[in-house]
């Protein structure tokens, strides 16, 4: 099949390599061929393993700070998103880098220091009146929350950073609920019994099973933005954002906060329905810390 294409001997045992690790990934008995740009992806691919090591060395990662809001304009926190201040691609958003720091093992020192310099915000907030109120969410990776000692590892950033342990919300995903339940539970119990809250983001994107909110400690339901973004434009998401307030309020006890708010007609419609926070554009962007801070009421 190559007899006309020029390649050494080692070269063409690479690429065999590569399509060989290919079909693995694709699952088993499967059959792959070799082409140019699936070495181009691992090669950009191992660029950027070694760029982000570099970046956890040398300090490149910066928070931004998303508000969230009631429906009379209180800003009660943020949710806390990753930025990757690059040298030279500039600033990369989390969808280009996390995915590699999951497959790589890298988004554990990631995670930590998130959680780490989340935490020493809070505690400056702490001694201001203008912002001793503001809880922070924090993103988990599925990675980070399977540690063996996860619970551990908050309870020890909990003690060094010594915050009121309630201003800490932790989001979880779905797609991290599926398996090892009872593992899952104790985790949440044992940070739950600490104060620590905890939020069920992107909800509706994945299994969406009711057990997870009857069975797991939630405190939060976090609408997915894609219902959202459908509200008044597509009638079966409407009715679902409508239904799953109602559910959470008056069955489940939770609160509920929907993401990726943009328009006024999708405030009010959530307004109107009992939605109890609201975050997206038509309030903020993810924003530095200091922008964050200027939206902040004077008092
Ligand atoms: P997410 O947790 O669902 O975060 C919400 C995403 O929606 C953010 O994207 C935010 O910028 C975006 N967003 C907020 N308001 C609006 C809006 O009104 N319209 C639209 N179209 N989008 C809006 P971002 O910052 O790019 O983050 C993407 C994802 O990366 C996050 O999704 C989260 O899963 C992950 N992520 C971010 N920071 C961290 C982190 O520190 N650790 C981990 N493990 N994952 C993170
Ligand atoms: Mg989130
Ligand atoms: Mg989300």
């Amino acid at each position: 099949m190559f007899y006309d294409h020029v390649v050494p001997e080692d070269e063409l045992l690479r690429h065999v390599d590569i399509a060989m690790y290919q079909a693995k990934h694709r699952g088993r008995n499967n059959l792959c061929f070799f082409d140019q740009a699936m070495q181009a992806v691992i090669i950009e691919r191992a660029a950027m393993e070694a760029d982000l090591r570099v970046a956890l060395e040398q300090k490149q990662f910066i928070l931004y700070y998303q508000q969230q809001i009631t429906h009379d304009d209180q800003i009660v926190g943020a949710e806390v998103l990753i930025r990757w201040q690059h040298p030279e691609r500039g600033l990369i958003l989390p969808m280009d880098f996390i995915p590699i720091g999951e497959e790589t093992g890298l988004i554990l020192a990631i995670g930590q220091w998130v959680l780490e310099t989340a935490c020493a915000q809070l505690k400056r907030w702490e001694s201001n009146p203008q912002t001793q109120h503001l809880q922070l969410a924090i993103n988990v990776s599925a990675h980070q929350f399977h540690q063996i000692d996860f619970v551990k590892q908050i309870t020890d950033i909990l003690d060094k950073s010594a915050i009121d342990h309630s201003r800490l919300k932790l989001e979880l995903t779905e797609s991290m609920l599926l398996n090892e339940q009872t593992e899952i539970t104790e985790k949440m119990h044992a940070l739950k019994a600490l104060g620590v809250g905890f939020s069920l983001d992107d909800f509706g994107t994945g299994y969406s099973s009711l057990s997870y909110l009857t069975h797991l400690p939630f405190d939060q339901l976090k609408i997915d933005r894609s219902f959202v973004h459908n509200i008044g434009v597509n009638h079966t998401d409407s009715v679902i954002v409508q239904t799953l307030i109602g559910m959470t309020s008056n069955l489940l006890d939770m609160q509920i906060i929907a993401e990726g708010v943009e328009t006024e007609e999708q405030r009010a419609f959530l307004e109107h329905n009992g939605c109890d926070l609201c975050q997206g554009y038509l309030f903020s962007k993810p924003v530095p810390l200091a922008e964050f801070e200027a939206l902040l009421p004077k008092s």
